[in-house]
């Protein structure tokens, strides 16, 4: 194989998709609560419920308004503490904020995954909700983290933005805290462009959520939950209004049917890879924790023994010299991975552990269609970048 593979475009969506979206098209019904019933959001619904094996699930614009309306749903005093890894995307800060909570950073360690004594540290009783952020996919020891938090009566939100088909001891990543979101934004396991999607099996806290999320007047009777529920809150709560079209759920649909391969395959790619990239002295990739089988579609490796981040950014010229893009999360300006961005927050705390992961750790897209020719290149490239640098004399400072 002589040049880079794309590993930016996306698969198509099914075909399936096409002849539901005319017919979309051709009545006009693109509101998820036009319709008496059946509508293509509430239908997602139900099989997206059914295939994690939880009771409730309700879809919403993206992942970031489903975490709001968790926080929301939780009903926490306003400016309650909300634990959240250091290492995740500004938007999950950000969805603290908006939910008028104040995130607490907490220290991520070199294999991407919440530090736990410093976790254990910051779980005091003011402490509102815990929010953990699968970051790519890896998972927190969540058997530590729901008893830690269990043992104060704290309740766990799981970020499973990009978990989809994550297991844990057997069970899906997103069902083990009270309530799980995930994202079908383009960079996902199912692609709608934009969307997300909350479970629970608690009937209140669905409840709550169904009428925040723009279930105005009686349009929660289009929901099979427990209606008795919805009375009880109907007109005590905003409508936040940030519903799912019909057209998004026509798109995600045929795509839980694809589920299955792509984690098989975005596992098999990413093992792959990463037994080559851990046979270079200079490059790692942590392993899962035992419980865990991952889903993943890209890959994370650390740098090791690169002393400096001139060495850093010569790895990443060389491997660009490849035609392979490798982000490190801390040296590009303004990544929204690294905390030191979020501005928004105002102080940030230091964090040293999480910062020092993220100026030598790697991220490199795998997406599940990729050939074995095309892992090669991947790999080949990324470990010959490494040698380049490693490898030379010392030209790159200390
Ligand atoms: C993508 C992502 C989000 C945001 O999802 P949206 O649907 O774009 O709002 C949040 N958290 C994590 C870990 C993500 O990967």
């Amino acid at each position: 194989m002589s040049s880079a593979p794309n590993v930016y475009d996306a698969e198509p969506i099914p075909a399936a998709a096409r002849a539901e979206i005319d017919r979309l098209l051709s009545s006009g019904d693109l509101f998820r609560y036009t319709a008496p019933d059946n509508a293509p959001v509430t239908l997602l619904e139900q099989e997206f419920a059914d295939l994690l094996g939880v009771k409730y699930a309700l879809a919403v614009a993206s992942c970031s308004a489903a975490l709001f309306l968790s926080l929301k749903a939780l009903a926490l005093p306003r400016g309650s503490k909300v634990l959240i890894p250091a290492f995740t995307f500004a938007a999950v800060p950000s969805a603290v904020v908006h939910a008028d909570c104040q995130p607490v950073l907490v220290e991520v360690g070199d294999n991407y995954r919440i530090d736990l004594v410093d976790f254990a540290t910051k779980l005091t009783d003011d402490i509102g909700a815990v929010l953990i952020s699968h970051m790519r996919g890896h998972t927190s020891d969540m058997d530590a983290i729901l008893s830690l938090a269990k043992a104060r009566g704290i309740p766990v939100i799981e970020d499973a933005a990009h978990s989809l088909g994550t297991r844990w001891h057997g069970r899906n990543i997103g069902t083990m805290g009270m309530i799980g979101c995930f994202s079908f934004q383009s960079y996902k396991l199912i692609n709608a462009g934009e969307g997300g999607i909350m479970v629970t099996d608690d009937p209140e806290l669905i409840a709550r959520a169904v009428i925040m999320s723009g279930a105005y007047e009686h349009n929660w009777k289009k929901h099979p939950v427990l209606q008795d529920r919805f009375a009880h809150w109907q007109n005590k709560l905003p409508l936040y209004n940030t519903r799912m079209s019909n057209l998004a759920a026509a798109v995600i649909r045929p795509q839980l049917g694809e589920l299955a391969r792509r984690v098989h395959d975005g596992r098999a790619n990413h093992d792959y890879v990463a037994g080559l990239l851990n046979g270079s002295p200079w490059l790692q990739v942590p392993d899962a924790l035992p419980p865990e089988e991952r889903a993943p579609d890209s890959i994370q490796f650390n740098l090791r023994g690169f002393g400096s981040n001139d060495q850093a950014r010569a790895f990443q010229a060389a491997a660009k010299a490849r035609g392979i893009s490798v982000q490190v999360f801390g040296l590009s300006d303004d990544n929204a991975r690294a905390f030191w961005n979020w501005q928004f927050l105002g102080d940030l705390p230091d964090l040293p552990q999480t910062r020092a992961m993220l100026m030598r750790a790697c991220d490199v897209r795998l997406p599940a269609r990729l050939t074995q020719a095309e892992l090669d290149f991947i790999a080949d490239a990324v470990i010959a970048a490494a040698h380049e640098v490693m490898d030379a004399p010392r030209a790159y400072g200390t």
